[in-house]
């Protein structure tokens, strides 16, 4: 790794628990996806250490709820500024070990530090209500408490922006946290635990807990202490942390699958719908919980458009992160290769046309080339389940109300694209469309200040905005009598 980074002692191999760098009993290697070369290893802990990491979050929660806002918020603006100082490294970091593009990093770094300084700016504003009495001579009011040790379990497909997203709101409104990335990219983590440390928050503050997730994961669940719990990655996964995390009633934020509808309307130019829709679709190798998964087009301009999407795609450049002008890296590891070749497989079996897509052209084992399918139908898996690959499904629909039901066809709910002009359809689709957020005419919805979450399966919560801190901190209410 050393030779891409300016700053070496960014790249961590070992936990960070209570202000102090540890080791577990053993070692996993982490892996380039471009080129499956070892980049280094990652510590594995053992229960007994994840104990000992929630009772130093439990010592140091005390004293940290206890600082001003203001105080708490100048650790973070300073961690902040340490992110954008090292975004290049942090950037290149994020490549070797997640594919993506340099860019894409470089992108991610700065949409991650501004979480960072969303909420510690927002730390101030952590505000409570007055409550006119219904009670004879009494003030009734409520204050917003922080609500202890957060767990934070992150996944590999955005290894930074993930845990500043969750780890900046923790930390400004007074919890501490315990930070368990995916095994794929620790090295995005302990590289924010390094600048974590370097601004200054007391030990015990920020931990970043490493190792087989199963294992953690009950550990967090099962603790007392461990108060909230946050997660993004699988909705199969978050039923099993749901589950586990109920014997201890924690406050439970979940981001899970996604499976967004792209809907282009009839007075829309379909070059340009197109275009987004390539954009909604591909970005992160299309392993993105945001990404088009079902892409809607008018009957009356399907095959017009599913030209243009085929010649969009030729834009792609697929190749290693590193290279000048990619801007589509490998997938995360072999699994989710025959993962997208059966999706593909499935389809074709099924129905549907392949009209642009060729795996001779894969440039190695993680490589998977983008696929444009068409005719795909809700009984194909492409349809069903959440694709976390490139391979876009499209298919024609014939008007507005049956439109909406075939959206709403899944047991996702979290993001939704919406091309057209017309306002009373634009209307009609964002009251009818059962998504956490619905974008229209624009591939770029989130940012520090919109409440991103889902409806139905893919989640619980809200992250980011002014709701971002909900999540981890929980109303008093106070009557103040005989006054
Ligand atoms: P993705 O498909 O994004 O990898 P996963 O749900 O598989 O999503 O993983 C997301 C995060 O959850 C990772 O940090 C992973 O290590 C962790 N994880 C996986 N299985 C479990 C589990 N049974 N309990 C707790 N965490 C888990």
């Amino acid at each position: 790794i050393m030779p891409y980074l300016n700053d070496a002692r960014l790249v961590r191999e070992l936990a960070y628990i209570n202000g102090k760098w540890v080791h577990g009993p053993h070692d996993i290697d982490v892996l380039n996806p471009a080129t499956e070369d070892v980049i280094g290893h990652c510590t594995q802990l053992e229960p007994s250490q994840i104990e000992q990491a929630i009772n130093g979050a439990q010592a140091a929660f005390g004293p940290w709820r206890d600082l001003m806002a203001d105080e708490r918020a100048a650790i973070l603006l300073r961690w902040h500024d340490l992110i954008l100082e090292n975004k290049e490294d942090l950037a290149r970091l994020m490549v070797l070990e997640q594919g993506k593009s340099l860019n894409d990093a470089r992108g991610e770094i700065d949409y991650g530090a501004s979480f960072v300084r969303w909420f510690a700016e927002e730390a101030r504003r952590a505000y409570g209500d007055t409550i006119p009495s219904h009670i004879p001579n009494a003030q009734l009011a409520t204050i917003r408490e922080p609500i202890g040790v957060a767990a934070l379990i992150t996944p590999w497909n955005f290894p930074h922006a993930m845990i500043t997203r969750k780890a900046a709101a923790a930390l400004a409104v007074g919890c501490t946290v315990l930070i368990k990335p995916a095994s794929e990219t620790p090295f995005s983590a302990l590289a924010l635990a390094e600048l974590a440390e370097r601004a200054g928050f007391p030990a015990g503050v920020y931990n970043v807990v490493t190792g087989k997730g199963s294992q953690i994961g009950q550990v967090l669940c099962q603790s007392e202490h461990v108060r909230a719990l946050s997660f993004t990655g699988s909705t199969r996964v978050g039923k099993i942390l749901l589950a586990q995390a109920a014997s201890t009633v924690k406050k439970c934020s979940m981001e899970l699958g996604g499976n967004a509808p792209f809907i282009v309307l009839p007075d829309m130019d379909i070059k340009e719908a197109a275009k987004a829709a390539v954009a909604a679709k591909f970005q992160t190798a299309g392993q993105d919980c945001l990404a088009a998964n079902r892409i809607f087009v008018p009957q009356a301009h399907y095959e017009e458009f599913l030209q243009a999407f085929a010649a969009e795609m030729e834009n792609i450049k697929v190749g290693n992160g590193f290279d000048d002008d990619v801007t589509m890296g490998p997938l995360i590891f072999r699994e989710a290769v025959d993962k997208a070749q059966e999706l593909v497989d499935d389809a074709l079996a099924k129905g549907a046309r392949l009209i642009a897509g060729n795996q001779d052209h894969a440039l190695g084992a993680n490589f998977f080339m983008p696929v444009l399918l068409a005719d795909i139908t809700p009984q194909m898996q492409v349809f069903r389940e959440e694709n976390f690959c490139p391979v876009a499904g499209v298919l024609p629909y014939h008007d507005l109300a049956s439109l909406i039901t075939q959206a709403n066809d899944t047991e996702y709910g979290l993001a939704a694209y919406v091309y057209g002009h017309d306002i009373r359809s634009i209307w009609q689709l964002l009251r009818g469309l059962e998504f956490g957020m619905v974008s229209v005419n624009s591939v770029k919805m989130t940012g520090h200040g919109i409440p991103f979450g889902g409806v139905k399966q893919s989640g619980l919560g809200r992250e980011g905005s002014r709701h971002g801190f909900d999540e981890y901190s929980q109303l008093k209410y106070y009557c103040l009598g005989g006054l």
